[in-house]
């Protein structure tokens, strides 16, 4: 095990949130320590490392690839004096200052802190799940709904919460017919949301029905189903399923030492990056439960670096 001197600011997280943070802070002289990740919440490069094309992040008018994406902003934080390291927080000591954070290899201590760890989208763990995800099956309605290949097709939503109805609403854009696969007889959606869905013609909710699995050859060509009051077995040619069955912020780590919400994201203070312990900031996903976007988390990452950066000065 390695021990630092206690370090300006230390980073949990490698995606847009995570690396905006490390630019700003590189760039503001805190030669910020970045842990980018290895397995335990996802990938180093965040949740983008697993999706092809991204065409509605800024400055980029022909879209590109996530990897891409993710490996211009590596290489932008390492060019400010960030240091990488691509290991797993495994637990950090938030009760007194400096704060401690611990991986398998070293323990560094920090004056500050940004939380960057992002979520996970819960996924349903049908059959063929792994082979037709990005290739149909996809997490983000607001974020791959566009693409081509959905455009003027049938597709599918599953899930009855707001945000279900709100992707099946965006998705009628661009589909010829929505479906929303809704397992009970009822919608949690709120009332405004389930009459904007009940009276949309291009959308049909399907009552008391699950998803079985989906089929296809190299892209998915429909989905198997089952209405769970009859018994009854059926298919929908849908181009596409989009689950809106929610995220788990990825906030282990700190359960019992910082204020999250009822479902586990890190609580903020008045709608900005702010957490229940000063000088520690949360960015990016792991924080927001509404827009889940990489512009939001890199928007985010840069605020909570600036704090940190004013923090800091205002402590010396
Ligand atoms: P994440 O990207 O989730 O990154 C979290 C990071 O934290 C990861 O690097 C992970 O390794 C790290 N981490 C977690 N736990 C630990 C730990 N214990 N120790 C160290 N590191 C840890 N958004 C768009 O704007 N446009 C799109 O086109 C788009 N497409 C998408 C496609 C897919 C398939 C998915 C899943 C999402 C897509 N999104 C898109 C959403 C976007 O990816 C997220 O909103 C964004 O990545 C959130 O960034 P973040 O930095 O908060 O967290």
């Amino acid at each position: 095990m390695t021990n630092s001197p206690v370090e300006n600011l230390v980073i949990i997280g490698s995606g847009p949130a995570g690396y905006t943070a490390a630019i700003y802070a590189g760039r503001a002289n805190l030669k910020p320590v970045v842990f980018e990740g290895f397995q335990k919440g996802g990938l180093p490069g965040g949740q983008l490392m697993t999706t092809t094309e991204v065409e509605n992040f800024p400055g980029f008018p022909q879209g590109i690839t996530g990897p891409e994406l993710m490996d211009n902003m590596k290489a932008q934080a390492e060019r400010w004096g960030a240091e990488l390291y691509t290991e797993d927080v495994i637990s950090v000591d938030l009760s007194q200052r400096p704060f401690t954070i611990r991986s398998q290899e070293r323990e560094v201590k920090a004056h500050s802190l940004v939380i960057a760890t992002g979520a996970t989208a819960k996924r349903l763990g049908l059959p063929s799940e792994t082979q037709f995800w990005s290739r149909g099956i996809s997490a983000c309605a607001i974020c791959d709904g566009a693409t081509p290949c959905f455009r003027g097709q049938e597709l599918a939503v599953i899930g009855a919460g707001d945000s279900a109805a709100e992707e099946a609403i965006y998705l009628t854009k661009y589909g010829s017919l929505v479906h929303l696969l809704v397992r009970s007889e009822k919608m949690r959606a709120s009332k405004a949301m389930q009459d904007r869905v009940l009276s949309n013609p291009k959308i049909k909710v399907h009552w008391h029905t699950e998803a079985v699995d989906v089929y296809g050859k190299e892209e998915m060509a429909g989905v198997q189903i089952i209405n769970k009051q009859t018994g009854e077995e059926s298919t929908i040619k849908a181009k596409g399923l989009f689950y809106a069955i929610g995220h788990k912020p990825n906030t282990e780590l700190f359960q019992g030492q910082l204020e999250l919400d009822e479902v586990g994201y890190i609580s903020t203070q008045d709608g900005g990056v702010k957490t229940s312990i000063e000088g520690v900031y949360a960015a990016g996903d792991v924080q927001d439960h509404e827009f889940r976007q990489a512009i939001t988390a890199a928007g985010t990452g840069c605020m909570a670096a600036m704090l940190a950066e004013r923090w800091l000065s205002a402590k010396d």
